[in-house]
This record gives C-alpha cells, sequence and structure tokens, in this order.
C-alpha cells in the first residue's frame, strides 16, 4: 500500500496549476511508474463509488454552505466582491439540492430515533426550473475516487498514459528520464488546445487533495477517501475534522494569495474590488507574521517563510473553520453522537483530534 502511495500521506495537499506541474515533483514521476497498477487497486477498494461519491459530495455541500455563510460574517469584504466569491463557489441554489440531509430527517425529538425518510427538493419550485437550477449550481466542479474509464475493460485510455514509455528493471534512472521525456511531450501537445475541465488531474490512488484554480475545480482521490479522513463506520466528528477539513482546505485555495487571481471559470481575472482586495492584502499580512515566527527546535531554531507558505496556512485556517461550523450544524440536525466507550473525549474533542492527526 505504501509504495503505491504518493504525497504526504497524512497531509492534505498543495494547490495544484496542472498536470504538468504536478508531473515535475519526483514524488509524482515515481507515482507515474506505479499508475495503472496504483489506479486499479485503490479503485478497487472504494468500489461502490456511486454511494461513496454521494456521501462526498454531501460532505462537500456542507462545507460549500458554510463558506457562503462565513462570507456574509467578513467585515473586509464589500458586498460586490462577496457576491463574486459566492459566485465562484456557488451555493445559492444550495437549498434546492438534495441532500442526504433530506433524505434523512432529523431525529424525533421525544424519542431520538431518525424520523420517515422524505424527499424535499427545497423551495416549491417547478421540477423543471428545480433541475435546471441543480445543474448550474455549482460554479466550483468537484472530482471524487476515480475517473470510471480506469475500470472499464474495453477502454484502453489508461493503458494509453504509459504506451510510449519503455522501462527497464535495472535502469532507475533512465526510468525517470523516460518519464520526463513523455511528461514534457504530453505537456507541450496541450499548448493551443482548450482545457478539458473534465479531465482527471491526478492519479487515483494518491493519498492527497487538490485545487486547481485554472478549472476551479476541487479533486478527493481514492487514496485520501479512507481513514484516518473519512470512513463511513467512524463518527461524524472524525470524518468532518478529517476530510471535511480537507474539503474546506481545497475550497479556500480558491480564495487564498493565488487562487484569488482566478474567476469562477478559471480565468485569470482580477474580480476585486479595491476596496476588498486592499483588505484581504492587510489581513494576509496577520497571517504572514503569525507564520513567520514559528520556529522549529529540530531545524535550529529556523522559522518558516510566512510568504511562501501564506496560501496553505490561509487554506488551514479556513478549512477547519468551515469543517467545524459544518460539524455542528450537523449535530444540530442529526443530534449529538453517542461517546465512543473507553474514551473520555467529547465528540468536538475528536473534531480537532483528527483534525491534528490529517493535517501533518
Ligand atoms: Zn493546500
Amino acid at each position: 500500500m505504501s509504495g503505491l502511495v504518493i504525497g504526504r500521506a497524512n497531509r492534505p495537499c498543495d494547490r495544484l496549476h496542472d498536470q504538468s506541474q504536478a508531473a515535475t515533483s519526483p514524488k509524482v514521476l515515481q507515482a507515474l511508474i506505479l499508475r495503472k497498477e496504483g489506479c486499479r487497486k485503490e479503485a478497487g477498494r472504494v468500489r461502490g463509488k456511486p454511494h461513496l461519491n454521494i456521501q462526498i459530495s454531501d460532505l462537500i455541500n456542507k462545507v460549500r454552505e458554510v463558506f457562503i455563510e462565513t462570507l456574509d460574517e467578513l467585515q473586509w469584504m464589500d458586498g460586490t466582491s462577496k457576491e463574486k466569491a459566492r459566485d465562484k463557489v456557488s451555493l445559492e441554489q444550495l437549498s434546492c439540492l438534495v441532500s442526504l440531509d433530506q433524505l434523512t430527517p432529523p431525529p424525533d425529538q421525544d424519542t431520538g430515533k431518525a424520523g420517515k425518510a422524505h424527499l424535499d427538493p427545497g423551495p416549491e419550485l417547478p421540477l423543471m426550473a428545480w433541475i435546471k437550477k441543480v445543474l448550474h449550481a455549482l460554479s466550483i466542479k468537484e472530482q471524487i475516487g476515480y475517473p470510471d474509464y480506469i475500470l472499464e475493460d474495453q477502454n484502453d485510455k489508461l493503458d494509453q498514459e504509459s504506451a510510449s514509455l519503455n522501462f527497464s528493471e535495472e535502469k532507475y534512472f533512465e526510468n525517470i528520464l523516460e518519464i520526463l521525456k513523455a511528461t514534457a511531450q504530453k505537456s507541450l501537445k496541450k499548448l493551443r488546445e482548450p482545457v478539458d475541465p473534465d479531465a482527471w488531474i491526478i492519479g487515483a490512488a494518491v493519498a492527497d487533495a487538490f485545487y486547481s484554480p485554472n478549472r476551479n475545480q476541487i479533486v478527493f482521490p481514492a487514496g485520501i477517501l479512507q481513514p484516518p479522513f473519512f470512513s463511513k463506520q467512524q463518527p461524524q466528528a472524525l470524518n468532518f475534522g478529517g476530510i471535511g477539513m480537507v474539503i474546506g482546505h481545497e475550497i479556500t485555495h480558491g480564495f487564498d494569495d493565488n487562487g484569488r487571481n482566478f474567476d469562477k471559470d478559471g480565468n485569470m481575472f482580477d474580480w476585486w474590488s479595491n476596496f476588498s482586495a486592499m483588505h484581504f492584502k492587510d489581513q494576509s499580512r496577520c497571517m504572514v507574521y503569525q507564520y513567520g515566527n514559528y520556529t522549529w527546535d529540530l531545524a535550529g531554531g529556523q522559522n518558516v517563510s510566512g510568504v511562501i507558505t501564506l496560501g496553505e496556512n490561509i487554506a488551514d485556517n479556513g478549512g477547519v473553520r468551515q469543517a467545524y461550523k459544518a460539524y455542528l450544524k450537523w449535530v444540530e440536525r442529526h443530534g449529538k453522537e453517542p461517546r465512543l466507550p473507553g474514551l473520555d473525549l467529547t465528540h468536538k474533542q475528536l473534531f480537532f483530534l483528527n483534525f491534528a492527526q490529517v493535517i501533518f
């Protein structure tokens, strides 16, 4: 398993601009060698994809909803910029989306048991108008698990990815050169071609998550959809503190010092008002200062660069805040989860325990 997983196994990852940028890191190069086997193996572990996709998609919607609500609380952003930010994450039609919450009603006040299932499409809208709204609701796109073609027997798309590579068991260095060459050629071929918004930018076996600013897309490969990040068997406190935080982290990348330069369609475009941009930079300075002052004894007392790590720090702070608020809302609707036996911790504590576990 560990040989097939790349990236920091317990760390949600950095923003990713496109496949060519990802493919230049040594870890990704190594992964490319193992990609075919890894993709299929990891995908095989998460069979039953439709149900898993619904669960993760539902979590994404919950975090997105909180992101939009939090926008309203911001003092430093003006109404015009908030409207654009809302468009980029696009949740104004969220109430029309059918979520698991709507399929699973809140517990009965007296008995505490789940009520009768119902399907509520939200506000009263004619069916077609509702479907239309749902289809247009998601500005920020999501990819979950793996592309379907990797498990299709008749589809050779995955085989084609490595068709031009000529590997040797004894020549590791030459193998790397082969990959570098193939990656460069693949990247150059994309020049002048329109962006494929549906292309998968990373393999299924990667235990990491991504935001692509020029696609306005968040990606959660199969590799990260497992404990401690997520499991349908573990308490929701752990899921929200794990994959929930990662979801918030990736969404927030769309609004960090890099992602904020792209609009809802992934085009580089300055949609910020002068007022909001000025205050964004002003607020960012606090975080630059805060993180720039953390030192690490094992590194001889050196400190990180608050400027270079700004995007990740903005994403971490935004992610944990959104996920925690989303969990509190979940508890409000579903009731408190029973405590874990033998563990003297509340679920709020468990949320932050899992957050700490996955963040480093
Ligand atoms: Zn990140």
